[in-house]
């Protein structure tokens, strides 16, 4: 695909995103050259820096950059550097966005960039609107001459309300199709694996439906707390955090039917149907019996104290923000009637994994022995971090005497594929959105249909009566009371067996 000459404008650029994640993946867009002949990028916030000081900051002295740089020569740093440049905004938003527009104008006829831009939102969410407004005001989202896309990043509001209230603010500025909403979960390598999965091959498809799958599992674990994101993450909390935005996403990958073609719109829309058809809970019984919240408490860890999540810096020590998150629900449609998914988000976990889980129904007549009854049925195990890669558990017989049955792995791991390197996520969707393709980014109606099915859970977490909030020691996988859910099983897979 062709990628235009173009500028990106961060705004947030002093901000930690910028320096830990977007400058690079610039990087390695750059030394794999990716990045069209001419390309530039402007950082804006309200630090007072020169070009030189963000240059230092977010490339030379950048500690996230340091190893990436050290297997380069100086004249190629210093050429990445040079395309780096910085425009302080103040405080006085009326005067600034007539500097920064006279700065673009500049660079633009300076490098050549064709006047296309995009825009990339790494502020405090609460700008957004205004960000895109100021840039309005100064004709910088016309598209008469060259391309303009705002990329913005999560969280893509706080619940149903304030999400529709963004999409309006931001679509009064910018047409929906040049606004690219990142969940950076939708870059990854496996993520994406799923799509091919299910539809380039034919020995999954046929089978991809409530005749054969029993449930499905997803499992989203941190090995850490909130670490010095108290402040933030008490605001916000694991379902909103994790769960509405990625972990939605990938339910809807594994949900949705097959689309007409690969075209961004015609994923999107299937994608968004998926999300439609997620079984909205209402009733507080309902609610009650199918959600499980609860926070980490004081632990000890191989003779390390951990603290408990109250006790963290920058959280009320009353919070019932939740840490760790486990929904049971339905999807309503053909395909998927009355098959359970089981979906559960946290912090302190033993391990750090995410990955899904298809279990398969077990065969209607169990002929042989099964060496291990609890896992007789097939399961197909999609990685998504670490490890990528995809399993399939399928029986075997145990050599000797009889027909008994073991179960035995079938696996693929992208590490195997020697090489390969893997494009981190942030480098793919940036040059996805670099060349117009809005595939991996979310739209306006599944941010919000996403919200439609999180909303009620949320509320009733905070209003509803009899809510519990469970605790649960670091280092194990949650309270017990989430193994409940899983009726008939008893428990979710461990992801640290093989
Ligand atoms: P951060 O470190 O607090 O950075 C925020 C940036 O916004 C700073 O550079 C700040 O710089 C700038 N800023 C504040 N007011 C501004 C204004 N009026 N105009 C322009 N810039 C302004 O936050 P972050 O961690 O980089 O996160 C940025 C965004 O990405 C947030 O929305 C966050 O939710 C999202 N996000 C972050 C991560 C992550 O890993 N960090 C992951 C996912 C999503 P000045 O003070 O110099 O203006």
């Amino acid at each position: 695909r062709k990628t235009d000459n173009q500028m990106l404008v961060i705004f947030g650029a002093s901000g930690d995103l910028t320096a830990r994640k977007l400058v690079p993946a610039i990087f390695d867009l750059f030394i794999a050259g990716q990045l069209p002949e001419n390309y530039i990028v402007l950082g804006a916030s309200r630090s007072n820096l020169t070009d030189g000081e963000f240059r230092k900051r977010v490339i030379e002295e950048s500690p996230f950059l340091k190893k990436k740089i050290a297997k380069v020569s100086e004249e190629k740093v210093k050429e990445f550097s040079n395309t780096f440049f910085y425009e302080d905004l103040g405080e006085d938003y009326d005067t600034s966005y007539d500097r920064l527009q006279k700065r673009i104008l500049d660079l633009d006829n300076k490098f050549g960039t064709g006047e296309n831009i995009i825009y990339y939102l790494s502020t405090p969410p609460t700008l957004y609107e205004a960000i895109a407004k100021n840039l309005a005001d100064q004709d910088l989202n016309n598209q008469t001459n060259g391309w303009k896309r705002l990329i913005v990043e999560k969280p893509f509001g706080y619940s149903l309300e304030t999400a529709k209230e963004l999409n309006k603010g931001l679509q009064t500025y910018f047409a929906e199709s040049q606004i690219y909403r990142i969940d950076h979960y939708l870059g990854k390598e496996t993520v994406q694996n799923l799509l091919i999965t299910r539809f380039s091959n034919s020995i999954f498809e046929p089978l991809w439906n409530r005749n054969y799958i029993h449930h499905v599992e997803i499992t989203n674990a941190e090995s850490v707390g909130v670490g010095k994101r108290g402040g933030y993450y008490d605001k916000s909390g694991a379902l909103r955090d994790m769960f509405q935005n990625h972990l939605l996403q990938i339910v809807s990958l594994v949900v949705m039917e097959p689309p007409i073609s690969d075209k961004p719109d015609d994923i999107r829309n299937e994608k968004v149907k998926a999300l439609k058809s997620l079984r909205i809970m209402r009733d507080e019984q309902v609610l009650y019996d199918n959600t499980i919240r609860a926070q980490y408490i004081a632990s000890t860890i191989n003779g390390k104290k951990v603290k408990g999540y109250r006790e963290e810096e920058g959280v009320d020590p009353n919070s019932t923000t939740e840490t760790y998150a486990a929904i049971k629900f339905f999807v309503d449609n053909w395909r998927w009637q009355d098959v359970p998914f089981y979906v559960r988000t946290a912090k302190c976990m033993p391990t750090k994994v995410t990955e899904v889980v298809i279990y398969f129904k077990s065969p209607h007549h169990q002929l042989f022995q099964s060496s291990d009854m609890s896992s007789k049925a097939n399961k197909l195990i999609i990685r998504i971090q670490p490890d990528e890669g995809i399993l399939v558990k399928i029986g075997v017989k145990v050599p000797g005497q009889g027909f008994k049955v073991e179960r035995a792995n079938m696996d693929f791991y992208y590490s195997s594929l020697e090489e390969t390197t893997v494009m981190d996520a942030y480098e793919r969707l940036l040059l996805d959105a670099m060349q117009g393709d809005a595939t991996l980014y979310a739209r306006a109606d599944e941010v919000e249909a996403a919200w439609e099915f999180v909303d009620p859970i949320l509320d009733y977490w905070k209003n509803g009566k009899d809510v519990r909030m469970y605790g649960y020691s670091a280092g194990v996988w949650g309270p017990q009371n989430a193994d409940n859910l899983i009726e008939g099983i008893g428990m979710w897979r461990n992801p640290e067996a093989k």
